[in-house]
Parts: structure tokens; sequence; C-alpha cells
């Protein structure tokens, strides 16, 4: 029965792809990328000759309903992003609801994701968690800061350098700046670094060099105990 993959590929670090996700990639009718430019270079790498269709989130409104439609037809599909697992802050949530409601198959593969090793590596309790991707950048951003204040499950967020800092500041004024976190740059790559210490301490590092890569902070839980 035709299906839709969900394949995450790596995040920096190609040696984490994995046998599956190469296998799937060969097998399915098309490859559904997000940029079909990052992904032609990652299929170059893996000797993977298959056709290429745009899916991002500037069409994904559009293309989702025909592609299940496709799917009804008989093609399998597989969508991937331009780095870690798709839908996870990267285009593929519509199309997977659209294929869930049209009753379609949808299988995801485990695989690359960032927000994974930064947890495990922060050290921060990981029996519970709660992903908080990107922050709203304007429009909503303070109430969300004051709504985790509160929040005792340790929390992940994404962040893009630039905004590192200011980021950081915020959470000194909202959460403490005795709060513990850890933030965590370039996972997998050559240069991965992970900076643990209270919001303070980690603020001072920072502040001392321009801010690279890519990043994603983890902040300890609110004890609501004091
Ligand atoms: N789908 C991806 C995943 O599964 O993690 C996330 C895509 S999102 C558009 C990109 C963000 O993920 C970056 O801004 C950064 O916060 C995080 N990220 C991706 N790769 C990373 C890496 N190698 N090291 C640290 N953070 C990374």
């Amino acid at each position: 029965m035709s299906k839709l993959y969900i394949v995450p590929t790596p995040i920096g670090n190609l040696g984490d792809i994995t046998l599956r996700a190469i296998q799937v990639l060969k097998q399915v009718d098309v490859i559904l990328a997000e940029d079909t430019r990052t992904t032609s270079v990652l299929l170059k790498h893996f000797n993977i000759d298959n056709k290429l269709a745009s899916h991002h989130k500037f069409n994904e409104h559009k293309t989702a309903k025909n592609i299940v439609e496709r799917i009804q037809a008989g093609i399998t599909y597989a969508l991937v992003s331009d780095a870690g697992t798709p839908a996870i802050s990267d285009p593929g949530f519509l199309l997977i609801r659209t294929c869930v409601e049209n009753n379609i198959e949808v299988e995801c593969l485990p695989g690359p994701t960032a927000f994974i090793p930064a947890l495990v590596n922060s050290g921060l309790p990981n029996d519970r968690f709660c992903f908080e991707g990107f922050l709203p950048q304007k429009k909503g951003r303070q109430k969300r800061l004051k709504q985790l204040a509160d929040e005792p499950r340790t929390m992940i967020f994404y962040e893009s350098p630039f905004r590192l800092i200011k980021t950081l500041l915020q959470f000194s004024e909202f959460f403490g700046c005795e709060r513990q976190i850890s933030v965590s740059r370039e996972l997998t790559k050559i240069y991965e670094e992970n900076v643990r210490g209270t919001i303070s301490e980690v603020i001072n590092y920072f502040n001392e060099k321009k801010v690279k890569g890519e990043i994603v902070i983890v902040v300890h839980g609110a004890d609501n105990k004091k």
C-alpha cells in the first residue's frame, strides 16, 4: 500500500543518516523536499538518484490535498526537510494531518533531530520535558515567557545565534538569573559546544564572543516548592 514516509536527515554530521533512511529515499516514487538544492547535495553524497519535488511552508497549504490524491492513486512519497526531522519546527505537519484525515498511512523513521541530543547533553532532568521550538519573535513573546516562568518541566527552545543574547536576557528577567541552563551549539559538527551554568554565567560566556552557528537552549524547570 502506498504511504507517506517521514525521513529525518543529518543535522550536521552526514554519518548520522540511517541505513533505512537511505533505503527509503531510494525506493519511494518521489522525495518531497523543503529545499530541493539542499536535498540534492545530500542525495548525491549517498548516490541516491530519485525524483525530487518541492514541499515547503509557502506551498504546503496548496499541495497537501494533491499529494494525498496521488498517494491514494498509488504513489509513495518520502518527506525530508533541510535538516533533522520534518515537522519538528519544519514543514510537514499540515501534510501529515491531511494524510491522517484521509486514512493514509504515515510512517516516521526515527533519526536525527537537534533537541534530543541537546536535552541529553544538558544534564538537566529529562524524565519530563517540554519542547517549545522557536519563541514568537514579536507578538505573544512576553505572554509565552510569562506562562513558562512556572513551568516545572525542563524546557527546550530553538534559537538563532543573532537572538541568543537577547533571549537569554529575557530568560533571566522571566525565569531568574540563577536558573540552570545549557546552550548547545553546532551539534554533531566540528565546533560542537555545550555551555552549562546559571543563566547569568552563560550570558557572560557568550557576551565575550561573536555567536555563530545553530543553537538549542535547554532550561531547568521552575522549582515551585519555594
Ligand atoms: N527539524 C529540525 C530538527 O529536527 O531539529 C529543526 C529545524 S529548525 C528550522 C532549525 C533549528 O534547529 C536551528 O535554528 C537550531 O535551533 C536547531 N538546530 C538544527 N541543527 C542544529 C545543530 N546542528 N546544532 C544545534 N541546533 C540545531
